[in-house]
């Protein structure tokens, strides 16, 4: 079956389609146990991604109602939106990073007027023009059922052997997509005898041919001053130090070398930071960064939505400048404008 692959060693994956998205789908991956299949990732809450998932269990010779566990990369939708329904149909349980647990207890009780009155501060502070702000003010906050996602019910410890019987498993923290991001180190030799050191569940963290998203970490209640792309450069060295045989990435295809990966993507990284100094010659406000920055497509074409998502990685680019003492904020402006620091 098409949306199948077997991966060798217990190991298969499934392409869960992501509606509407250009990512395309999901790879779930489903490991063999000495206690039935546990799931990394589930894919998008949809009825043809859950179909298709369904498919997939029964061409890997199980199903939903027989898996064992839920081992879950990152909250995001894409990979955590149908563990509600495998562990209703199955009884399994779910395990996520306690960071990410908090991020889902809070999106499940947070009311969304809150939430729309928290963004709207946001942009206000970032310099988003009143026409972007405005429609934030105005929206009709409404909760859309079906939409909670699942508490997990067990907490993934970095460092840690997760608890599946029969195989090693071991939890590697890789925060900076999402701030309880994991990889998943299976340390067992590779079934093809590939050099290194067993295969690494990447989730977003290390994908083949796109860089994830990397915002700040959005949390109402919490003011403390993160640096999420320094998280995750510093992630991205650590899962190259493992080395591993092979990476199993939640999105694209398996490869190769992640050495090497890492490498082409801290080298991009370096190249956007020194591209921004260069456009902080003249002070500019996190949005006003965002509009001149580089995406793909012109910023006039980029949608609503999206652009709150460019200006969050703005923000994270220039938190990142102002940790390394690239580029500091200009005292009294308001909103807030950066400039690149005497001297670099
Ligand atoms: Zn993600
Ligand atoms: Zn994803």
């Amino acid at each position: 079956m098409a949306q199948m692959t077997e991966h060798g060693g217990g190991v298969r994956s499934i392409r869960v389609p992501i509606p509407d998205n250009p990512l395309g789908y999901t790879l779930v991956y489903v490991v063999d146990t000495d206690r039935g299949p546990v799931l990394i990732d589930t894919g998008w809450d949809d009825p043809a991604s859950w179909d298709t998932l369904a498919e997939g269990l029964a061409a890997c010779g199980t199903a939903a109602g027989e898996i064992h566990g839920v081992v879950i990369t990152h909250h995001h939708p894409d990979h955590h939106g149908l563990s509600a329904k495998v562990r209703k149909a199955s009884g399994a349980w779910i395990a996520m990073h306690a960071a990410d647990i908090s991020i889902v207890r809070r999106a499940r009780g947070t009311e969304p007027g809150r939430w729309f009155a928290y963004m709207t501060t946001k942009l206000e502070a970032a310099g988003a023009p009143e026409e972007h702000i405005a429609p934030m003010r105005t929206a009709r906050p409404r909760t859309l059922p079906g939409l909670a996602p699942a508490l997990p019910d067990r907490e993934i410890v970095p460092g840690e052997l997760l608890a599946l019987p029969g195989r090693r498993l071991r939890a590697i923290w890789t925060p900076g997509h999402t701030p309880g991001h994991v990889c998943l180190h299976l340390e067992e030799e590779h079934p093809a005898q590939l050099p290194g050191h067993g295969r690494l569940f990447s989730g977003d963290h290390l994908l083949p041919g796109i860089t994830p998203h990397i915002g700040l970490y959005e949390d109402p209640d919490d003011a403390t001053v993160t640096d999420p792309l320094g998280d995750y450069l510093d992630s991205l060295e650590r899962v190259a130090r493992l080395d591993p045989a092979e990476v199993l990435p939640a999105h694209q295809h398996a490869f190769a070398d992640a050495p090497f990966r890492v490498r082409e993507l801290l080298a991009h990284h370096e190249e956007r930071l020194t591209g921004l100094l260069a456009l902080l010659t003249t002070p500019l406000t996190p949005w006003q960064l965002a509009e001149r920055m580089e995406w793909n497509r012109p910023w006039d074409d980029i949608p609503y939505g999206s652009r709150n998502i460019a200006v969050s990685e703005a923000e994270a680019h220039l938190r990142r400048l102002v940790k390394l003492g690239r580029a500091e904020a200009v005292t009294g402006s308001d909103p807030v404008t950066y400039v690149a620091s005497e001297g670099v």
